[in-house]
Order: C-alpha cells, then structure tokens, then sequence
C-alpha cells in the first residue's frame, strides 16, 4: 500500500468477489468469484477502477506509490506460483481491461507478456514445444506493438500475410517454428522502422506500459461512442487484470473457446459455444480459423469438455443467470478465463427469465428484474430484422414503434381501396388529417412530411398501434404527380418502402420483417406483474374495437375515452358542424338531437366490449374551430367563388362559414375556448352526451345484462366554481334519464387535472370530484409552457441532443417539475378525500420510468394505449421491486 493515501489501488484476486464490481469492475470482481468458488482460475491481481480515475484527472501520472503496489503484488504472484518475471522459470502475464460495465470488445488485452529472447528458448525447451514458443512470442510483439506502442496492427498482419502466402499455406497453425522465428525476427525490424527503436525487453517496463495502455484505452473514441450509445457514465474508469498466462496454443490438445450456457438468440436450454484447437486469444471472434461448434470439443478433448459442461451448470447455477463464458485448455487442463450475465434477444430474455423460475432457480420476482420494458415492446411489434444492414433514405421522429413495409400510395382512398384488398402499402401524407383515417386503419404504416409527435398521424398510429414515422422533413411530396422526393432519389406510387417506427428510419426498399412475439412466455412473465403490481392499468380508447384489443392485453378499464374523435367522422361533420352554427340554443339543441344517437352508438360498442369494467368518459374537449375548415382553404374557396361568379347560394354558404371560422378563431387555441370552457358556454353539449352515455350503459345492460361501471369527467377545470357547475349539468341529465327509464346505476363525476392551477387548488376540486386524472401530455405543455408540436422539431430536441434536459418530457415525466404537480394534485385531492381515486391517463401513463414515479406517488392507476397494456403492466410491478431498493443485477 502507498504511504501518503488511504484509496487501496490494488487487490489480489484472492481477495475480490462478485460484490466488487465497481472496484474491480465486472471482469475482476467475477474472475475473483469464480477463484474464491473453487474454479479453475489463473492466478493474478487487479489494478482497481479508481488508479485508472486517478490517472486520468492528472493527465496520465500514475497515483503515488501505484507502481509501487504493482510491484509488490507481482513478487506475490511469482512466490505463489514459483516463476518470475524474466526469470529462469519465467511468468507470462495477460493484462486485461475490465470496466464496470462490460463493453465487450472496445478495449484492449495483452497476452504472453514477459516474452523476449531468453524467455523464449525457456519456454520452448521447458515445453518441449519450441512451436508455441515462438507462436507466442509473435504473438506478443503483435498485441504489444499494436495495443502500448500504437503501431498499425496491419502493419504485422500484412507480415503474416505474407509469410503464409510464400509458404503456400492457409493457417497459422500451418507455419512452422522456423517460420515463426522468422516473423518474430521481421516483426521487430517493423516494429523498429515504425517505432524508431526497439520494443522493450525488460519484462517489468513491458508491464508498466501495458497497464498504462489499458488505463489510456478507456478513452478511445470507440469506447466513447459505445458508452454515448449505452448510457455507461465517462468517469468510471477501467480496472486493469494481471494473470497469470495459461496456453491454447500449446498443440492439439490445447484450446480456446467461448460459449453461453443457453442460446442467447431464443434462449432455448442448450449450451452454446465455438471453439479452436491450438489457438490463443481472439482468434476465435477475429475470424482468422472458422472455430468448430462446441459439441465437438467432446470428441477431441473429452476431460475438458466434461469439465467445461460441470462448469457452465455450475456458474449459471451461482449467478441465477445465463452466462458468457471464456476458457481454455491447456495440455488437457481446463482454466476459465471470464464469466459475465450473456447479452440475448428480447425472446430469450423472456424464455431464460420464465425457464430459471420453472427450474426452481429464481422467484417470480428476480426473475422480473432480469428483463427490460423495452425488451417486451419489441415484442409486440413486427420489427426489423436487425441483421439487414442497409442504409436509411432519411429519418423523421419515431412516432410509433414497430416496422411497416409496403408500397407507397399517396392519398388515403388509394390506401383505402387497396388495403381492403390485401394489398401492403405505406400511406405517406404532408400530414394527416381525420379524414385519412380509412387509409391509416388499413395501411401497414404512415409517414408524414409535417407534424410533431402529437400530430394526428402520431396520435393515432400509437393508438392503434401502427407503426409511424412523423415530421421526416426531408422528404418532398408532390401529391399531383405522386412522388416522393429525397435529395436527387424520386420514388413513385407502386415503390416499396419501410419505415421503422421505433427509429425514425425510412428505407426506400423493402427490408425483412421479424413477426411480433407475444407469446406464453410473454403472457407468464405479465402474468407475475400482475400479481405484484399496486398500481392499476387500464387503456386509452375511442372505439369499441381498441377497447376490445385492450381487454384482451389486459386492461382493467378505460382510463380516457375521447368523445371528440367521435365527432370528427366524417358522416357526423355536418351536424356538428350544423351545431357549431347555432344561431340559437333551440337550433344547437336541434343539431345536437341528431348527433346524441351516433354517441349513443359509439358508447354502446365500448361499453360492450368492456362490461363488467369501469369506463371513463371524457366530455368534449377541442376546441370547435377544429370541426370547421381552416382559415386559409374557407378565404380561398369564397375568393374562387367570387371570382367564377358561381352559384349565389353556394358563394353565400361559403362567406356564412367564413364567417364562422373568423368568429371562432382564436391565436392560442391550446389555451382558448376548449375543454369545460366551451360546456361552460354550451351547457346543452355535455347535456347531450351524459344522456347518450347513459342511454348506452342501459342499454348495453338490457342487452347484455351487465354494463360498465360510468365515470364522466370534465376536461381542462381551472376552478372548483367550474366542476361545481358542469357537475350539476351531468347530474341533472343522468336524473332524468335515469328516471324518465325507470332504472339505477352508479355514475361518478370527476375532472382531468391538466393545469397547474388545478393541482394547486386541488383540495377545493376535489369537493366536487369523485375522482382526478392527470391529463400529463397537457399539464407538461402547460406546467412547463411548451407547445409541443412546436417544440418538438425545434428547440426541444436540442435540448434533448445538448443534455440541457434529460430527456424528452413528452416522453418520459418531467420528474422534478410536472412531477411535482402531480404531487402537489395528488395530496391536496387526498387531503379533502383521502380515499380519492387518482390516475394518469397522458401518454406517460404507458412510460416505464413516468410509471415508476406514479407508482411512488401512491396512483391509483395508470391508462395509456392498448399497444402499451402489457408494458404498464410489466412496468408497475418493477416500480414495487424498485421501491424496495432491490437492484438489479449486473448486466
Ligand atoms: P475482451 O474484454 O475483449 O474479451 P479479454 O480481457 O477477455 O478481452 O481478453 C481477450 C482474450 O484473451 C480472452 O478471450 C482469452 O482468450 C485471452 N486471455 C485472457 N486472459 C488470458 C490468460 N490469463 N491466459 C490466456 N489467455 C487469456
Ligand atoms: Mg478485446
Ligand atoms: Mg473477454
């Protein structure tokens, strides 16, 4: 230990566990398990994560007193192990990277130090294999040159090339030792051209520089980027292992292998590996040798391989897990090299998690905590194959997850008609408005030049579960020529497309799909959430269709039924229209007698599929100049009419509408005349839908002899003096057709919390609420001040790809801020009613990490999309473990 510090630098593998990782990192702590359970293990050390730290933030000086300990710890290891360092016996050494979190490949190993002139005709004559003497050797001079000097590593590979061509041979095993003496002598002498002077010889400055290469490697741009792409932290450091040397490449009964003790591609119980005879290192992944499949080790080394079998079972057993293995055998002696938790398919996850509980091996509840939210959301969406390896033709932003392949069309009739006719197409709109829908629903999937992540396309692709690219601005559309420009590529109707939805991705050629697997795998494992989850889940939908879709992943209910995507049809535009023209109460009470039956229609399909369930329906919500045609169109066609001298009925129609669009024109709709504030000013619109809600649930009970359990809510309040009125409108309506039928049935009256002012005043609120729900997409906008299909585009995403902001809070809660809204809501609500039913029914309602705040928060539920069902169910039971404070294992 060095004198002047109390940070102990270095640990002898005897020393370390599995529990050390953030020392050690996962390398050293697991190689440390394996010595401390009995394994066959090389013996060695491990230069601790914090020297690498150390070293870094002073420019690469070594801590005081390090080499000091490195020293030390090497005399250990030769007393233990009877070699020394250049001696007569001499000790080789491999010295490892090894991170906190593995990023395979990215950094840098060398093998066979210690080697040099002398050690070599040692080793040879000790061996009895003056072959793999020399085969070490060169391999040595290889690593070193390349790894600690920084020489090109073709610059030896070209050598050997060469070597093995004027031989007439194909492998490295087929050189002899005369050939090998002859690389190691041209490998110096290039090595010497590049370098100026010769590679050191002194085993102990050989070491210095090794582990200085290592500590030097955590900071190449690959390993940056890898840990950018993964989330690993750039201050972690790298911890560096020195072992002892064992040798694959000791002749035919020497090997080096790697394997997993199940398939991590289906995660089928068998194990899985490759391995070479007569090979060292990373021949077996670098592809110089096609290594043979693992079974057939049995044959040529049956000890070994019935060893390594033992083995395998038996680390899967210790660490609960599947396992990516490293070994080798020397002369019939098997040694582990590595042990870590294997990489594997979102499949195999789910196989290996429900397998290790059915073999007794993990509880319900580990077995949870071994798979990923986004593992099961790429399971419910046909996906990419992730091998195809082609280029994208642009992006756009990943509106809604899953893969769509299919030949374009341009408009949604085309899309419509051959859809229906089992034709695969890709609707691609500027953007889409409702009246695409018919296309949309029969589309494989929808791109669209214009539009944020909540435009319509977004909206309604996540609903249905669709996938979608939105806003990819680099695409040109000419919908009269039908053509698809981007940059100089043209494409037109017929050509086939793929859009990845969860990426952004757009392919302007078909590319294989993967089909989505929800399978009994998938179901066990929501099952067991579902045992320990607190939270409920219900759905977001609109139509008997997606509520049936719901129920079957799952929901509990309808946490939000939007009743204005019903008004937007497009055989119910002219009455709402008609309505919106009102000039007087007795002309929209007319109007609206004729659009009560359409809801009562839609609500009767809902309450159908989900009877037996509570529904929550949303009063209308939009603003009404969303049923009327734009500004701009209605300015244009009055214009044309004038113009032509047309029709005089059909010119004072269109000026009459105008007019309309004029009045009801508002320069922030978002924070206009929308949600109660229009019941407030139309009190016979929610009149006219709590009778039509309530018409449906008896009748859905007539018909089915049971209904839903009816929860209205009134959208956007600000004041309690708003739910108090609009709740006395709802409770009117529900007496009289209540009475006027002669039946009973439980209503309850509650309000969308979406403003802040609410949350603020939600003790007096909640006097007039039955229940809350946090409407989370608009209490962002509002909470934080951001119109999102502005910002989405623009300035959000910057902050996103800057990290001014940790992530999207469209996305993912804003924890500190809206999240404290809910908070803040949540306890005021509870303080007048503490038994208060509180819920989300924003998008974030379907977010893993928003759903683990709601779960803190003591919600009642959650509700977000059908597609979402199974992830919010998944995710609430990992917020029950998280809350515990049990970690997740090692990845
Ligand atoms: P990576 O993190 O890139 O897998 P490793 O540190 O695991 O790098 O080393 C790569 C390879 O070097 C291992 O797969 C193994 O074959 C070989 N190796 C590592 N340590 C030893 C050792 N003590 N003796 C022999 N070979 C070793
Ligand atoms: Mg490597
Ligand atoms: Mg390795």
């Amino acid at each position: 230990m060095s004198g002047d510090t109390a940070v102990k630098y270095l640990y002898d593998m005897s020393e370390g566990d599995a529990t050390m990782r953030t020392v050690l990192g996962g390398k050293g702590a697991n190689l440390a398990e394996m010595k401390r359970l009995g394994f066959p293990v090389p013996d060695g050390f491990t230069v601790s994560t914090a020297a690498c730290v150390a070293t870094m933030e002073s420019h690469g000086e070594w801590p005081d007193g390090l080499w000091e300990d490195v020293e030390a710890a090497v005399e250990r290891l030769e007393e233990r192990t009877g070699r020394t360092l250049g001696g007569e016996r001499p000790l080789l050494l491999a010295v490892r990277s090894g991170a906190v979190f593995s990023m395979p490949g990215m950094m840098d190993t060398i093998l066979n130090l210690g080697m040099s002139d002398e050690t070599v005709e040692i080793l040879g004559a000790e061996s009895h294999d003056p072959r793999f003497a020399w085969d070490s050797y060169r391999r040595f001079i290889q690593m070193y040159g390349d790894v600690v000097e920084g020489v090109q590593p073709h610059v030896y590979e070209d050598e050997l090339t060469a070597l093995k061509a004027k031989r007439g041979v194909e492998n490295d095993t087929d050189l002899t030792t005369e050939d090998l003496k002859e690389l190691v002598a041209t490998f110096k002498e290039v090595s010497r051209r590049e370098l100026g002077r010769d590679l050191p010889t002194d085993p102990r400055e050989q070491l210095r520089g090794a582990v200085d290469a290592v500590f030097k490697s955590w900071d190449t741009p690959r390993a940056r980027v890898y840990r950018k792409a993964n989330d690993i932290p750039d201050d972690l450091g790298t911890a560096v292992n020195v072992m002892q040397m064992v040798f694959g490449n000791r002749g035919d009964t020497s090997a080096t292998g790697v394997c997993f003790t199940r398939n991590p591609s289906t995660g089928e119980n068998t194990i899985y590996g490759e391995f070479l005879i007569n090979a060292q290192g990373e021949d077996v992944v670098a592809g110089i040798r096609t290594p043979r499949p693992l079974a057939e080790l049995e044959e040529v080394l049956p000890e070994a391989y019935a060893q390594l079998v033992q083995t395998l079972h038996d680390l899967e057993a210790h660490y609960k897990d599947m396992q990516d293995i490293e070994f080798t055998v020397e002369d019939g002696t098997l040694y582990m090299l590595q042990t870590r938790t294997g990489k594997r398919t979102a499949a195999a996850a789910l196989k290996i998690a429900r397998d290790l509980v059915e073999e007794g091996v993990l509880t319900q509840e580990e077995a949870l905590q071994r798979i990923e939210a986004s593992q099961l959301d790429q399971l419910l969406h046909p996906a990419i194959d992730p091998e195809h390896g082609k280029t994208p033709l642009t992006k756009g932003l990943p509106a809604s997850p899953g893969a769509a392949v299919g030949e374009l069309v341009f408009d949604a009739d085309t899309a419509a008609e051959r859809g229906n006719n089992g034709e695969a197409v890709v609707l691609v709109r500027y953007e889409t408005t409702p009246d695409d829908i018919h296309g949309v629903i029969v589309a494989q999937g929808v791109l669209t030049a214009h539009g944020g992540m909540t435009s319509h396309a977004a909206v309604v692709a996540r609903g249905m579960g669709k996938p979608c690219v939105a806003g990819a601005q680099a695409i040109r559309l000419n919908t009269a020529e039908k053509t698809l420009t981007v940059g100089d590529k043209v494409f037109n109707e017929g050509d086939v497309i793929t859009l990845d939805g969860s990426t952004g991705d757009v392919y302007g050629e078909a590319i294989d799909l993967v089909p989505p697997q929800v399978n009994e795998d998938f179901s066990a494992i929501v099952g067991w959430a579902d045992e320990l989850r607190e939270l409920g889940v219900r759905a977001n939908a609109d139509t008997g269709e997606d509520a049936a879709k719901a129920r079957e992943l799952g929901a509990e209910g309808i946490g939000l039924c939007r009743t204005e995507h019903m008004f937007m049809a497009t055989d119910r535009l002219p009455a709402v229209r008609e309505m919106i023209l009102a000039e007087s109460v007795e002309d929209r009470a007319a109007a609206l007698e004729k659009i009560l039956p359409m809801q009562q229609a839609d609500f009767e399909g809902i309450f159908t599929a989900m009877k037996g369930l509570p529904v929550t329906v949303r009063l209308l919500d939009p603003p009404l100049h969303e049923f009327l045609p734009s500004l701009v169109d209605q300015s244009l066609l009055v214009q044309r009419l004038e113009l032509t001298g047309g029709d005089a009925e059909e010119l004072d129609e269109a000026r009459a509408l105008l007019g309309s669009v004029k009045r009801l024109h508002e320069q922030n709709p978002m924070l206009g005349t929308r949600g109660c504030r229009l019941a407030m000013l139309y009190p016979e619109i929610p009149e006219m839908q709590t009778r039509a809600i309530i018409r449906a649930a008896l009748a859905v009970r007539e018909r089915e002899g049971e209904t839903v359990g009816v929860e209205i809510m009134i959208p956007l309040v600000a004041y309690s003096a708003e739910l108090e009125a609009q709740r006395a409108i709802v409770e009117r309506a529900v007496a009289e057709e209540l009475q006027a039928a002669g039946q009973e049935i439980d209503v309850t009256v509650g309000t969308m919390i979406e403003l802040p002012r609410a949350c603020v005043v939600a003790d007096q609120i909640a006097e007039h609420a039955d229940f809350f729900s946090f409407g989370t997409n608009d209490l962002t906008q509002t909470g934080i001040g951001i119109s999102r299909d502005d910002a989405e585009g623009g300035f959000l995403s910057a902050y996103v790809s800057d990290e001014v902001i940790p992530a999207n809070p469209f996305e993912s809660i804003d924890r500190e801020g809206v999240g404290r809204l809910v908070q803040i809501g949540t306890e005021r609500g509870r303080s007048t009613k503490p038994e208060l039913k509180v819920g989300v029914c924003g998008e974030h309602g379907g977010d893993p990490a928003s759903i683990q705040l709601f779960h803190e928060l003591g919600l009642s539920y959650v509700s977000c999309s059908p597609f979402r069902v199974p992830i919010a169910r998944f995710a609430a039971a990992r917020a029950v473990l998280d809350a515990r404070g049990e970690a997740t294992p090692d990845a």
